[in-house]
Protein backbone atom coordinates (compact mmCIF):
# COMPACT_ATOMS: atom_id res chain seq x y z
CA UNK A 1 0.00 0.00 0.00
CA UNK A 2 2.94 2.67 0.64
CA UNK A 3 0.94 4.15 3.20
CA UNK A 4 0.57 3.74 7.08
CA UNK A 5 -2.35 5.54 8.79
CA UNK A 6 -3.40 6.35 12.09
CA UNK A 7 -7.37 6.60 12.32
CA UNK A 8 -8.86 5.43 15.45
CA UNK A 9 -11.91 6.70 17.54
CA UNK A 10 -11.06 9.31 20.35
CA UNK A 11 -14.53 9.69 21.84
CA UNK A 12 -17.54 7.93 21.81
CA UNK A 13 -19.94 11.19 22.07
CA UNK A 14 -18.61 15.01 21.24
CA UNK A 15 -19.70 17.87 19.99
CA UNK A 16 -17.08 18.95 17.55
CA UNK A 17 -16.76 20.28 13.92
CA UNK A 18 -15.51 17.55 11.33
CA UNK A 19 -12.28 19.02 9.78
CA UNK A 20 -12.66 17.32 6.56
CA UNK A 21 -15.74 18.44 6.01
CA UNK A 22 -16.92 21.10 8.11
CA UNK A 23 -20.38 19.26 9.49
CA UNK A 24 -21.23 20.01 12.85
CA UNK A 25 -21.52 17.16 14.68
CA UNK A 26 -22.68 15.07 18.21
CA UNK A 27 -21.40 11.82 17.47
CA UNK A 28 -18.39 9.26 17.66
CA UNK A 29 -15.33 11.30 16.80
CA UNK A 30 -12.00 10.16 15.40
CA UNK A 31 -8.36 11.04 14.88
CA UNK A 32 -6.90 10.48 11.30
CA UNK A 33 -3.38 10.90 9.99
CA UNK A 34 -2.05 9.56 6.48
CA UNK A 35 1.88 9.05 6.17
CA UNK A 36 2.77 8.06 2.63
CA UNK A 37 6.33 7.04 2.27
CA UNK A 38 6.54 8.98 -1.41
CA UNK A 39 5.73 12.21 -0.10
CA UNK A 40 8.20 14.23 1.89
CA UNK A 41 5.04 16.57 3.04
CA UNK A 42 3.91 15.96 6.46
CA UNK A 43 0.59 15.11 6.27
CA UNK A 44 -2.17 16.86 8.10
CA UNK A 45 -2.85 15.31 11.29
CA UNK A 46 -6.45 15.39 11.66
CA UNK A 47 -7.95 15.20 15.33
CA UNK A 48 -11.65 16.06 14.59
CA UNK A 49 -12.77 14.10 12.33
CA UNK A 50 -16.33 12.53 11.75
CA UNK A 51 -17.34 8.38 11.21
CA UNK A 52 -18.29 9.13 7.39
CA UNK A 53 -14.60 10.54 6.65
CA UNK A 54 -12.46 8.75 8.43
CA UNK A 55 -13.65 5.26 7.00
CA UNK A 56 -14.04 6.99 3.43
CA UNK A 57 -10.31 8.44 3.85
CA UNK A 58 -8.83 4.70 5.11
CA UNK A 59 -11.08 2.42 3.03
CA UNK A 60 -12.34 4.74 -0.21
CA UNK A 61 -14.52 3.75 -3.08
CA UNK A 62 -17.47 1.62 -1.98
CA UNK A 63 -16.07 -0.37 0.94
CA UNK A 64 -16.16 2.22 3.11
CA UNK A 65 -20.08 1.54 4.31
CA UNK A 66 -19.38 -2.14 4.77
CA UNK A 67 -16.30 -1.15 6.76
CA UNK A 68 -18.20 1.30 9.05
CA UNK A 69 -21.09 -1.07 9.67
CA UNK A 70 -18.53 -3.84 10.88
CA UNK A 71 -17.07 -0.78 13.04
CA UNK A 72 -13.55 -2.18 12.34
CA UNK A 73 -11.75 1.16 13.28
CA UNK A 74 -14.39 1.51 16.97
CA UNK A 75 -12.33 -0.91 18.04
CA UNK A 76 -9.41 0.73 19.12
CA UNK A 77 -11.23 3.55 21.73
CA UNK A 78 -9.47 3.50 24.47
CA UNK A 79 -11.40 5.49 27.23
ZN1 LIG B 1 -16.62 14.65 8.12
Amino acid sequence: MGAYNIAKMVSYKASYTCQICYKSLWSKMYEYQSYSYSSRYKPEHFKKVCGDCVYKEVFGGNLWRIKKKEGVLDGECTL
